[in-house]
């Protein structure tokens, strides 16, 4: 096992990381920039090593400094969260050249994974159902009419690149078509340094429904059921939950199935998630993220088992210990992650948040990095905290949801709880009726008007 793991991230996902090190008795390190001195991650690590100044590039990305911090303190584990590094697959082969774990996936599946054509690919190869589109890259017009004709309009177009939904343009017809490619070219190539696109059938009204999975890279893996991620804004996800409201027991087994046997031909290391649009009782593949996610408490709270935990026991060489038949899906499980935003126009609202009253009780769970008096600097992503509640069933789950938001007390700053206080109360919401677009139209529509 690790004696010392440095968390080379920061928030509510570093504290998360640190609460698993200090369960398993593992001695932990905080990074941080100029801006997180009075961090909550700091003041419960048990060393911090300020890294550089505010900017990421400066700090959390920055890698010789990361070095540098284990080198000072060390530490031979690096965990990198989510964001920042966690998907960088040289940033894994550099610590391996310096002896230092990663704690994550073999530098290969990341690589393969953040090309999201060659992801296609490989997700093709293992038997996982992918959107209609192009084989490779379309590098010009003809192609991709070509290929357009084919699967047939809607069409969207998709950076090889791709993240935070950048690089994406939909193509109704063939006239838009050469506009889109141009457009989604530039985008991608200004967003990722790469202008690789490739072509996909554009889905009208689907649902987001991801597959949480956990390997060893010794030919072991499972899958843990699913989560819902369908209410988004700007491709962002607002509220996950699982299971999902749309999937029953067969369908569920049958898609986790075909996921845990691609890792294990894989041999996948760790956790990951293989995420799907779901239209029509069809699952079609888009992407896999070789991390920990920002929403991973939902299938902690119906399987009871510590994603970190199992990630960390894992990197350090331990074989899977959790049978597929060991993983049972208890009640319903909803997360929101609320944001230093306006609920409305979600204009950032950083700053001194002068009260805070976080929900408790039974079922419920708040993973977040603030406390009363702390500023939120406005150098990063606006996550205030996510609250996430557990129920025996989804009624229940909802019920919860409600007694806690109206509980949840954060002044000082805007926050994005009263968008969740009017999305629990909705009737489409209750009824667990929302696809992707959802939030959107429902915000376009003055959802949140009378707030
Ligand atoms: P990114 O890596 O940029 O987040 P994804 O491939 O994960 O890109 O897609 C992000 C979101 O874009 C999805 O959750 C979905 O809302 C939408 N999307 C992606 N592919 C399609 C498609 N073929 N049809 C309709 N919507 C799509």
């Amino acid at each position: 096992m690790f004696e010392k793991i440095l968390i080379a991230n920061r928030g509510e996902i570093a504290l998360r990381i640190l609460r698993a090190a200090k369960e398993l008795g593992i001695a932990t390190v905080a990074v941080h920039s100029t801006a997180d001195a009075d961090a909550m991650h700091v003041k419960l690590a048990d060393e911090s090593v300020c890294i550089g100044p505010p900017t990421a590039r400066d700090s959390y990305l920055n890698i010789p400094a990361l070095l540098a911090a284990c080198e000072i303190t060390g530490a031979d584990a690096i965990h990198p969260g989510y964001g920042f590094l966690s998907e960088n697959a040289r940033f894994a082969e550099i610590l391996a050249e310096h002896n230092i774990a990663f704690i994550g996936p073999k530098a290969e599946h990341i690589r393969i994974m953040g090309d999201k054509i060659e992801a296609k690919r490989t997700a093709k190869r293992l038997g996982i159902p992918c959107v209609p589109g192009s084989e490779g890259g379309i590098t010009d017009d003809q192609e991709a009419i070509k290929v357009a004709r084919e699967i047939g309009f809607p069409v969207l177009v998709k950076a090889a690149a791709g993240g935070g939904g950048r690089g994406m343009k939909v193509a109704k017809t063939e006239a838009d078509l050469s506009h889109a490619l141009s457009t989604a070219r530039s985008e991608a190539k200004a967003a990722f340094g790469d202008d690789a696109v490739y072509l996909e059938k554009y889905l009208e009204k689907p649902r987001h429904i991801e597959i949480q999975v956990l390997g060893d890279g010794q030919g072991r893996a499972i899958h843990l059921g699913e989560r819902d991620c369908s209410l988004q804004r700007r491709h962002q996800k607002v509220w996950e939950e699982g299971p999902s409201p749309a999937l029953n027991i067969e369908q569920r087994l049958e898609i986790g199935e075909i996921v845990a046997k691609a890792m294990r031909e894989l041999k996948y290391i760790g956790v990951g998630t293989v995420e799907f649009l779901y239209e029509n009782g069809k699952f079609y593949f888009i992407e896999m993220n070789t991390r920990i996610q920002v929403e991973h408490p939902v299938t902690e709270m119906i399987t009871g088992i510590d994603l970190v935990n199992e990630q960390i026991k894992i990197a350090a060489g331990s074989p899977l210990t959790i049978e597929q038949s060991d993983v049972n899906l208890n009640g319903h499980a909803i997360e929101c992650r609320v944001n230093a935003e306006n609920p409305a126009n979600f204009r950032p609202s950083p700053g001194r948040i002068s009260y805070y009253h976080p929900p408790g009780g039974l079922g419920v769970r708040v993973d977040s990095a603030v406390y009363q008096g702390y500023s939120i600097p406005p150098h990063y992503d606006s996550l205030v905290g996510k609250l996430i509640v557990h129920g025996r069933n989804r009624n229940e789950a909802l019920m919860r949801l409600r007694r806690t938001l109206d509980e949840f007390i954060v002044d000082g700053i805007e926050t994005t709880l009263p968008l969740f206080r009017t999305l629990v109360r909705n009737a489409d919401i209750q009824n667990g009726i929302y696809d992707i677009h959802w939030l959107e139209k429902f915000l376009a529509t003055g959802g949140m008007d009378q707030e």
